[in-house]
């Protein structure tokens, strides 16, 4: 067998196992993609601005009933991040002083 035959079975062989791997990555959590670890509600500044991880729980009189993270424009879709917190993921239906709706 030429060398060029083997390189190429050798190509074809680690395309297919690539390929069928693709949907393995589906399986993965969100978190596992976006590795920022979750705001603690016992963050100095977390507690400040009144973040609570389930908005409907809030007691701030100030928070709209439609108001949420996923719709403020500090919420980094791709990780959970917030520009208001860096190096954390907040969660999506969570709530702060800082909201701001997203434009
Ligand atoms: S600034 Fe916006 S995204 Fe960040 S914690 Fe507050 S409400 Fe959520």
């Amino acid at each position: 067998m030429k060398t060029t035959d083997l390189a190429r079975r050798r190509f074809l062989l680690r395309s297919a196992a690539a390929t069928a791997a693709l949907p393995l990555l589906a399986l993965l959590p969100k978190h596992a993609l976006a590795d920022l670890p979750p705001l603690p509600v016992t963050n100095a500044q977390a507690k400040a601005l009144h973040y609570i991880e389930d908005a409907t729980k809030s007691d701030q009189s100030t928070r709209k009933p439609d108001s949420f993270c996923d719709n403020c424009q500090f919420h980094v879709a791709a990780t959970n991040g917030c520009a208001i917190f860096p190096g954390f993921s907040v969660t999506p239906k969570g709530w702060c002083s800082a909201w701001a709706l997203k434009k």
